[in-house]
């Protein structure tokens, strides 16, 4: 099997890894995605991970928490690396190497972020897992994995999602919305279309970094994204 990607940045929300909870992690999503991981290490792909915290604490509100906008943020980060941390545990359970690389400093439990070192782990096909966000509050996820994925030089960000593309309209409201196969950046902006958050989804554009939205809880369809196949929307120049 011929992969159509070499190396690819996958970004996974935290609210995925909560499976059916209402909070938190749920062990049989991590060796769900595991797995999934595998399938694509094993035909030789390089692989870069960005996870989200969504399932453990979100910064952004601060009218709910009380607790002002960056400071939030920061948990927010803290969140990603625990996150992360899983992860990085249900991945060595498969047989898979990985490293996880901070953007907050924690010697005790991850490397820091250093691109040329992330880059020689790739390189020796070990998984790299990249915590606390960008580093900076105001930002999200998102721009992390747009911006570690431009760094490291991905040829595509996936990002992993509950629906398998992107379509006309909100699929979980309305009925009939299409999807689409492929779309531009532009046509994105001109449909006002959420892909990303704009931060995110700018990075991409200005870099011509391709983005492909797609269901990751269907089984072998993270293998057949980098196989090239037809499955959820790519974005592209
Ligand atoms: N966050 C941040 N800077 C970053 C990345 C994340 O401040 O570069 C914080 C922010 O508060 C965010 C939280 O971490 O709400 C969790 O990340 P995100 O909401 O992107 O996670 P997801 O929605 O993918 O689970």
């Amino acid at each position: 099997m011929q992969p159509k990607y070499k190396r690819v940045l996958l970004k996974l929300s935290g609210e995925s890894l909560m499976g059916d909870k209402s909070f938190g992690l749920d062990p049989a999503m991590l060796s769900a995605y595991a797995r999934e991981i595998k399938t694509i290490t094993d035909v030789g792909v390089e692989v870069a991970l960005v996870i989200g915290g969504g399932n453990i604490y979100r910064g952004m509100n601060e009218a709910e928490t009380g607790i002002e906008r960056a400071h939030g943020d920061y948990m927010g980060m803290l969140a990603t690396v625990i996150n992360g941390m899983a992860v990085q545990a249900a991945l060595e359970k498969e047989g898979i190497y990985t490293r996880l690389q901070s953007a907050i400093k924690m010697e005790q439990i991850a490397e820091p972020y250093i691109r040329r070192r992330a880059m020689r782990h790739l390189e020796k096909h070990r998984v790299v897992i990249f915590g606390a966000g960008t580093g900076n509050p105001y930002f999200t996820t998102d721009t992390a994995g747009s911006l570690r994925a431009i760094e490291i030089k991905a040829d595509v960000i996936l990002k992993g999602t509950r629906v398998d593309g992107i379509y006309t309209a909100d699929p979980e409201k309305v009925k009939d919305a299409q999807k689409y196969e492929t779309i531009t950046f532009a046509e994105c902006i001109s449909k006002n279309l959420k892909v990303m958050d704009m931060t995110a989804f700018t990075l991409c554009m200005e870099n011509s970094l391709p983005i492909i939205v797609f269901d990751i809880n269907k089984p072998g369809n993270l293998l057949k994204v980098v196989l090239g196949e037809k499955v959820g929307t790519l974005v592209k120049d």
